[in-house]
């Protein structure tokens, strides 16, 4: 199968949104009167971001799902992405998986693919999302305050507790095994919290690194600090809600590992005025999104890790670094 071929058989459609898709030099995109775009790329590279075992429906459903989740973390509405593919080989039953879970996340969320490349090489995708958000409106990393509650979504950690049994540095009773492998494999980018939260939080980003990592980005942006409950934030791992981690044998510490420095989680952590509580908590109803408070912004540059008590923990908390 040629490469003309391939893209016309699994990722061309009838452009809806756009005023011209696949199969021009360039597809046209109008963003709306008083609106501006919010464009992001992602690229994951096989052995890199995903194992060369996973299913292609769920590769394709997450290569788009992390690009959503910077057009949540900004409070953008999706409008369109365009897909850079390079693969060794043009292996069609990997194609239809591909692109089934690629465009049924893209359908969800009304968001179409309109161009990309196409090319033999290393399996690598690169998707770069374009959404659109009121002019002014969008929700940046740099406007936490003295005193903001510092919330997050979900549930943290998961991912890497699945990445760790894998790696086989820890073990996992089955059904804790499956939770955790879907939440690494098939996250959900919280596009509609981040569009509920436009005007309420006052800074926000999504933890794709781990989530003190993500959160220094704001705290160094805002030029402020932060105090995190540890045990708030390893309450949100899904996987040691189950009953069978009763046999897990899983220490506390694991869970506050990797809910706060786990790393793929794709949720999002920002910051609001304790007056907008009860305004966060309209917006996860809106948005059928759990929020959870666990930490508050300190004028102290730096973040101070404490228990359930306000204890301090001496453990260091690093979060993933392509380079370091
Ligand atoms: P050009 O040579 O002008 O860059 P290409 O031959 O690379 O164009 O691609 C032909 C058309 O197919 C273009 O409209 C391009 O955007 C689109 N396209 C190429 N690869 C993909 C892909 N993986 N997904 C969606 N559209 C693609
Ligand atoms: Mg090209």
């Amino acid at each position: 199968m040629g490469e003309f071929d391939l893209i016309a058989k699994y990722f061309t459609r009838p452009a809806k949104r756009a005023a011209l898709g696949v199969g021009d030099d360039c597809a046209l995109l109008a963003p709306a009167p008083g609106m501006q775009l919010a464009i992001s790329s992602d690229m994951l590279v096989e052995g890199r971001h995903f194992l060369s075992t996973v299913e292609p429906s769920r590769l394709g459903h997450k290569a788009l799902a992390v690009n959503l989740s910077d057009l949540a973390a900004c409070g953008a509405r999706p409008l369109a992405f365009t897909l850079a593919l390079s693969m060794p080989t043009a292996d069609e039953p990997w194609l239809a998986g591909f692109s089934r879970g690629l465009l049924a996340l893209a359908d969800e969320h009304g968001c179409e693919l309109i161009g990309g490349d196409t090319t033999r090489g290393p399996l690598n995708i690169c998707i770069t999302v374009f959404g659109e958000v009121p002019a002014g409106s969008a929700l940046l990393r740099s406007g936490a305050k003295v005193g903001d509650d510092i919330w997050v979504s979900g549930t943290l950690g998961d991912a890497r507790l699945a990445l760790e049994a894998f790696r086989g540095t820890l073990s996992l009773p089955a059904p804790m095994l499956k939770q955790a492998r879907m939440r690494m494999e098939h996250p959900t980018p919280r596009v509609a919290l981040g569009q509920a939260l436009r005007g309420v939080a006052t800074a926000a980003i999504d933890v794709s690194d781990g989530l003190l990592g993500d959160l220094v980005h704001i705290l160094l942006a805002s030029r402020v600090g932060a105090r995190i409950d540890a045990d708030a934030a390893s309450e949100l791992v899904a996987a040691r809600r189950m009953p069978s981690n009763a046999e897990s044998g899983l220490a506390l510490e694991t869970f506050r590992t990797c809910a706060l420095s786990g790393g793929d989680d794709y949720e999002l952590a920002f910051t609001a005025r304790p007056e907008a509580r009860d305004a966060v908590e309209q917006a996860s109803r809106a948005s059928h999104t759990a929020v959870a408070r666990i930490g508050v912004v300190e004028a102290v540059p730096g973040v101070r890790v404490v228990d359930a008590h306000g204890t301090p923990l001496a453990q260091r908390f690093t979060s993933f670094d392509h380079f370091g």
